[in-house]
């Protein structure tokens, strides 16, 4: 027995149900299946949205407001776009609600013929006007929608030219790679994929790397290093990389994508200038010891390694100032090796070097610090005794006189000895009458027998 309901009752009716009409359209098979298959999350900002859209269907259907001052509709279709609900689902929609309506009025024996007809031409009217909006707001979605896919296709394009690309699933295991990753490492595609990502790990790259890389990548920040990779044939290439984490909507990792560039060449370059700085640091040492060399070599005689005379000449200079200023006793002491000529003559020039050396080395042991020793030239030598009275020096000389007749030079089976002139600086002497003072005592010494000393005397 079907009730005819005035407009007030008729109000009064769907505002006390409302909460029932809503249950049961969103309960309705077709609506949860609208929702699942659009993935539109049946969260309370959603619901409030299809609560606000009942309560406009209502107030249109009950003639309390026109389907274009329905203003919630827009955020309700807007909710719809953004899961890409279609045209048909959203009639689907708001014929599921008008179904619950129904069923609640019929079962409360109020849905005459002419309600029934009522509804269903505002219905219509409410369907026709969404459906348009809508229409409009999926237009420029789809626009928008492949605005940015074509802009991230280019920027894929960009990337995929100038980088190596590889994409691994949280696992490691590698998903995708472009054609400059198989070209630099030398594997095909299909040798990559499902592949773990360490088929291109270097065995020198040290470990401690990689657990960086993993610790940053996992706690779903971006890392950046420089990582040293292995080609398939064994030969290695260096690239900058930046590992990015996905993460879905849940904020958990999906993949990573890295993203290379080759600096093998740069990094190689860099080497090459470090090994040639290294070689040019040896090349400036070599040069160094040599320049140490070569100033020794102009100090000393190229023989027996003592001072030359240029040197010596130097030393005597500064010492005879240095005595007289000081008011210091300076001697002088010049030998000559007796018979050397007939030691050349018998056993030849070099053995005479060897001798001359033997000689040196001998007397240098018995020079006290302080004392100069120089080789004036041929096999004539001097030792300047700065503080040194004519008796010290005679005393020195006597020593080495003795010291060289005892010894057993190689070669020569006879004794080689020496003869010496010994003079003390004077107030009015310089380097040359010094020299010329004990330079006579020792002609003196060779004429009267040799292996023997003569002090000059004033
Ligand atoms: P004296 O006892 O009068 O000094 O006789 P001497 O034969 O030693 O005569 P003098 O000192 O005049 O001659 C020195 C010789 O020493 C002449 C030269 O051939 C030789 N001599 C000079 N310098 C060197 C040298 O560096 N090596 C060799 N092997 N011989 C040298
Ligand atoms: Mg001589
Ligand atoms: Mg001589």
């Amino acid at each position: 027995m079907i009730k005819i309901i005035n407009s007030e009752e008729f109000s009064y009716f769907l505002r006390i149900n409302r909460n029932e009409i809503i249950k049961r359209w969103m309960n309705k098979s077709e609506v949860q299946n609208v929702l699942h298959r659009h993935s539109l999350p049946v969260i309370e900002k959603n619901t409030h949205l299809f609560y606000q859209f009942c309560d406009c269907y209502i107030s249109v259907i009950e003639w309390r407001a026109t389907v274009s001052e329905c203003q919630v509709k827009l955020d309700f279709l807007q909710l719809l776009n953004n899961y890409n609900v279609t045209v048909p689902d959203l009639f689907t929609l708001i014929t599921k609600l008008k179904n619950a309506i129904e069923e609640i009025i019929f079962e409360n024996g109020n849905l005459s013929f002419a309600l029934q007809r009522e509804i269903d031409s505002l219905t219509l009217e409410m369907g026709n006007d969404l459906a348009n909006n809508f229409e409009i707001l999926t237009q420029s979605n789809q626009n928008y929608k492949s605005e940015n896919s074509n802009l991230l296709t280019e920027y894929k394009k960009a990337v995929d030219l100038s980088n190596i690309v590889s994409k691994t699933n949280p696992k490691g295991v590698i998903t995708y790679v472009n054609d400059k990753f198989c070209e630099i490492s030398g594997y095909t595609r299909d040798e990559l994929i499902g592949k773990p990502h360490n088929i291109i790990r270097h065995p020198d790259m040290p470990r401690e790397a990689f657990k960086d890389l993993w610790d940053t990548i996992k706690a779903k920040k971006s890392w950046n290093g420089v990582v040293t990779n292995m080609k398939k044939d064994g030969g290695q290439y260096i690239v900058d990389t930046t590992v990015i984490p996905i993460l879905d909507v849940d904020g958990d990792v999906v993949e990573y994508i890295a993203i290379r560039h080759d600096i093998t060449e740069l990094e190689e370059t860099k080497q090459q200038l470090r090994n040639i700085n290294k070689a040019m640091k040896s090349k400036v040492d070599e040069l160094y010891s040599m320049t140490n060399t070569l100033e020794q070599k102009a100090f000393k005689d190229n023989l027996t390694g003592i001072n030359n005379r240029e040197n010596f000449e130097d030393i005597f200079s500064i010492e005879i100032a240095r005595a007289k200023q000081n008011n210091l006793p300076l001697s002088l002491i010049i030998f000559d090796v007796d018979h050397f000529k007939l030691i050349n003559d018998t056993y030849g020039h070099q053995a005479g070097d060897i001798i001359l050396k033997e000689l040196v080395g001998l007397i240098a042991d018995h020079i006290k610090n302080g004392d100069i020793f120089a080789r004036w030239g041929g096999e004539e030598f001097v030792v300047l005794t700065p503080s040194t009275e004519i008796v010290g020096a005679h005393n020195l000389a006597e020593n080495l006189r003795k010291l060289v007749q005892a010894h057993t030079f190689s070669y020569v089976e006879k004794e080689i000895t020496l003869s010496f002139g010994i003079a003390q600086l004077c107030d009015d002497d310089d380097k040359k009458t010094l020299f010329e003072k004990a330079d006579g005592v020792l002609y003196e010494a060779k004429k009267n027998g040799r292996n023997r000393i003569e002090v000059y005397n004033a």
